[in-house]
């Protein structure tokens, strides 16, 4: 059901998006990665992976904290591939610290690359997504709906992903487009391999499944809401988290 849908994948060059990138491939999704500069390297090592399966992938290097960046990628897009049929909001950054010591750069930078990049992209990709009754997948965090202790820039921006997803669902409802957010627990990726040990062990003990998830499981929800089985599906969040935030 998503053979020839193109979908761009903020964030795609690692992590969840480049897991998400590889199973919309798999399903016969035409592909566009998007990420920073210096993440080109393992974009085009992406792009070759994907084209080595036949399937078809460009990518397009864009910030997308900035509109006119993200409105300067859509355009290619177009050209590109003449139409969207799925945006993934992916890309997202930590700054971690508790509020007494954290900057306003590291508040401002994870809300403007975390939130403002989700509306950049959302606003960039609404006429093309419109005309095809597309949809829009949003991924927030359980941070977004439970807090999290050193976490108030990157909670707020999760938060503020999950209001901007319910409105625009409703703004959008008449057209067909479905808007939805999703909540993932602890994924194994390189936002989390740096946390400390005894809190990773801590995390997996509060966890009911006792582990991290996999970015491919993260994929195969992100799939099923881009697809026409979710059809009836919009303005909600899901949690996927192993039972975390029971
Ligand atoms: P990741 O491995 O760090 O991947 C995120 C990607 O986004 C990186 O390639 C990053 O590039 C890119 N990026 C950063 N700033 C960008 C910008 N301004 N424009 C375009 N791309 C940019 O993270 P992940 O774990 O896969 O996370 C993917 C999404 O899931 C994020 O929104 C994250 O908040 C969310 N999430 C993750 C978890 C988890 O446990 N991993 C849990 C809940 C939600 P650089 O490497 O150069 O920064």
């Amino acid at each position: 059901m998503l053979k020839d849908k193109v979908v761009l994948i903020t964030g795609s060059s690692r992590g969840i998006g480049k897991a998400i990138a590889l199973k919309f491939s798999s399903l016969g999704a035409k592909i566009a990665l998007n990420d920073i500069a210096s993440q080109e390297e393992d974009l085009k090592k992406l792009v070759q992976e994907i084209e080595a399966q036949g399937k078809i992938a460009h990518y397009f290097l864009s910030d997308v904290s900035s509109l006119v960046k993200v409105e300067e990628m859509l355009q290619k897009i177009e050209s590109e591939f003449g139409q969207l049929d799925v945006l993934v909001n992916n890309a997202g950054i930590c700054k971690d610290r508790t509020l007494i010591k954290m900057t306003q750069e590291e508040w401002q930078q994870v809300i403007n690359i975390n939130l403002t990049g989700v509306f950049n992209c959302a606003k960039a990709a609404l006429p093309l997504i419109v005309k095809n009754q597309g949809k829009i997948i949003n991924l927030s965090s359980v941070v977004g709906l439970k807090g999290n202790f050193g976490q108030a820039n990157y909670a707020a921006a999760k938060a503020g992903i999950i209001g901007f997803t319910k409105s625009l669902s409703k703004e959008l409802g008449k057209t067909g487009v479905t808007v939805n957010a999703i909540a993932p627990g602890f994924i194994e990726t390189r936002l989390t391999e740096n946390m400390p040990e005894e809190i990773k062990i801590q995390i997996k003990r509060m966890t009911s499944l006792r582990r991290f998830g996999k970015p491919e499981e993260v994929a195969n929800l992100v799939a099923f809401l881009a697809s026409d089985k979710a059809s009836f599906i919009t303005g909600t969040v899901i949690e996927i988290d192993g039972g975390l935030s029971i």
